[in-house]
This record gives C-alpha cells, structure tokens and sequence, in this order.
C-alpha cells in the first residue's frame, strides 16, 4: 500500500479542478502539480514542496582576504665579489687553469 506522506501533493491534484489555477510541471521531478503549490527555488526552477530547498549557507562565505605581503622591504642591494688569494693547485703542484690559461683562485 503507497501511502501519501502528510499533505504532499499528489498527480491526483492536478486532474481536479480549481478556479483560478493552473497546471504546471515540476522542473526538478517533472511531475504535475497546481502552479500555486510550485515555488521558486533559488537557481530558478519551479519545483514542488518535496524538491524545494534553500540555498546551502556554505555559498554566501566571504573568505576573508589574505595579507601576503610583509609589512616593510628594502631593495635587493648592489652584489659585492671579493677577490680570493688562493690559488687551486694540482696533485702535480701544478696551478689549475681555466681554458684560457688563468688560473683558478678561490
Ligand atoms: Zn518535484
């Protein structure tokens, strides 16, 4: 036995006649129902009272906006290159060159 949960609407509702309504589909189920028991969902459908649903209150979050910057900064400085006494030698003793004969200091 099907049993009709409370006072949902049924098909049955919209073979009768009521004055001043209208037939009308569900968008969500496709069933018919009386244009005056459909209401406005909020992403625009017309669905019956069994398909209706507000709007998840997750949707109206506003993250709030993130601070990635430091508070201060200065300019990269100039880079400063000191010269290095030493000389890379060899097992030899010999001083290690580059390819174009100078030597390799570090
Ligand atoms: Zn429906």
């Amino acid at each position: 036995m099907i049993q009709n949960a409370g006072s949902e609407p049924t098909m049955s509702d919209s073979t009768t006649f009521v004055p001043g309504d209208y037939n009308a589909v569900c968008d969500e189920c496709g069933f018919e129902f009386k244009a005056s028991q459909l209401r406005k969902r909020w992403d625009g459908y017309r669905v019956c009272p069994k398909d209706w649903e507000p709007r998840h209150p997750q949707e109206f979050l506003r993250a709030k906006p993130e601070t990635t910057r430091v508070p201060w900064a200065r300019p990269e400085g100039a880079d400063a290159f000191v010269a290095s006494p030493y000389d890379l030698y060899t097992e030899d003793g010999e001083t290690m060159t580059t390819e174009d004969g100078a030597p390799i200091t570090v």
